[in-house]
């Protein structure tokens, strides 16, 4: 409970939806709120960072490697798709990931990926036993160290982190000694939406000899990522939130260049395998970032991201970062406004530049208005434990009026106590 609202005199709005109308007609990216789907004109939908939208050109695109490239192509069609993965993930290194060609490829979930990676870089440090997670990073990440601290009986340090305001850096500082091999660390925390200082972590584990292993699955197409610059050594992240690949699109990884040769991922795969298909009797890893490659990457997922990059890279990070953060602003302006006098708390960094793309606010009944939401006003964001509205408008397609229409319907329902008519009992997808 550190963190609060700013009063909305400090704020740059003045709270009215003329103004919100304003900031669509000058947005530079507004373009491109028609390159997706928005099958339902009227819902307001601020989840893009749960599911991204689905691109206009997605479906066509989907259809001709159905077409085209299985019914027509059949297993001629591998001589191409087999080089997707990689070529894709030299497309994300250049424009969402700071990375440089040859580092970054598409694989896997990302709780895969950062099960190999971890066991990967642990194989590097054998003396060192302690693996170190935030208490509060998204759940699979802390469940992937837990088993692998069981599997290789390391002990797990766990940072106490303020659940609103990330992870402290101090706490961090004091946490590293030579005992520990690997951090593992989300950049934009999934439930507050706080971001986390590569460079500094990275500088910071560096000295005390370990290395850091990040997740981005809320930075990557939300907020500059600069892998190389910041001297990160290793990473994952999912492209179904920010980058609009679809349900269960591949995720990639990220391994510093110097770092592959040296790295060996448990799941011995012939993805992964040096001349795949000379069907050598042992495994012996190629020399590049598909050494982490494990089986038979999903084309049809795979192709879902040819068309939802070419958008990202149109749109420019810096420019969907500039956007997504003045989104952010304007939820808190609102917030503080309309939302505060009836029982809401901002449950994010306070400061804009200390947040991703998303903003999370705490309501003893959050449960019951984000159903609400959904089912009677036609707004969906996310419920989050504990009592957390998750608002996440993704700034590829998200309108400053959808922002300040979402904002109004809540204080709308909520000043009419419509949520409260809904049972308690939460579902089993929250
Ligand atoms: C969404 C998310 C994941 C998802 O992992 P999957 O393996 O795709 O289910 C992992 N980590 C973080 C931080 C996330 O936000």
């Amino acid at each position: 409970m550190t963190t609060s609202a700013p009063t909305s005199r400090s704020s740059r709005f003045d709270g009215t939806r003329e103004e919100a109308e304003q900031y669509d007609a000058s947005d530079p990216l507004g373009f491109l709120r028609d390159r997706f789907v928005h099958a339902e004109p009227d819902l307001l939908y601020l989840d893009g960072n749960s599911l991204g939208r689905l691109p206009a050109d997605t479906p066509d695109f989907v259809a001709d490697v159905v077409r085209g490239g299985w019914g027509r192509g059949l297993i001629r069609s591998w001589n191409d798709w087999i080089d997707w993965s990689r070529g894709l993930g030299d497309r994300l290194a250049e424009h969402v990931l700071g990375a440089r060609p040859g580092e970054v490829v598409l694989s896997d979930s990302t709780t895969v990926n950062l099960y190999k990676l971890a066991w990967a870089a642990l194989d590097l440090a054998p003396g060192r036993r302690t693996l170190v997670v935030d208490a509060e990073d998204f759940p699979t990440n802390r469940y992937v160290a837990q088993g692998l601290a069981r599997q290789r009986g390391l002990d797990l340090r766990v940072l106490r982190t303020d659940m609103d305001g990330g992870p402290d850096l101090e706490e961090l500082r004091a946490a590293l000694d030579d005992d520990v091999a690997l951090v593992v660390l989300s950049h934009v925390s999934y439930r507050s939406g706080a971001l986390t200082d590569m460079s500094a972590v990275n500088a910071m584990a560096r000295e005390a000899g370990a290395l850091v292993l990040w997740d981005l699955s809320h930075s990557a197409g939300s907020v500059p990522v600069r892998l190389d610059e910041d001297g990160a050594d290793l990473a994952v992240g999912c492209t179904y939130k920010y980058l609009n690949g679809g349900p269960g699109s591949p995720a990639f990884l990220y391994v510093r260049r110097s770092l592959q040769a040296r790295l060996r991922q448990p799941v011995q795969g012939w993805f992964g395998q040096r001349e795949q298909f000379a069907m050598a009797a042992d495994f012996e890893p190629v020399e590049s970032v598909d050494r982490f490659l494990t089986g038979t990457p999903p084309m049809l997922s795979t192709a879902a991201l040819v068309p939802a990059l070419a958008l990202v890279e149109e749109a420019g990070v810096d420019r969907l970062r500039a956007k997504g953060r003045l989104l952010g602003e304007l939820a808190v302006d609102l917030t503080a406004r309309w939302l505060q006098p009836l029982g809401f708390r901002l449950a994010s960094p306070a400061q804009p530049e200390r947040r991703g793309s998303h903003v999370t606010l705490w309501h003893a009944d959050a449960w019951r208005i984000c159903r609400a939401l959904a089912d009677d006003a036609g707004v969906v964001c996310d419920y989050r434990e504990p009592d957390r509205l998750r608002i996440g408008p993704s700034p590829a397609y998200t309108r400053f009026t959808d922002v300040w229409d979402a904002l109004d319907r809540t204080r709308r329902l909520v000043e009419s106590g419509g949520h409260t008519r809904l049972p308690r009992e939460k579902g089993r997808i929250t």
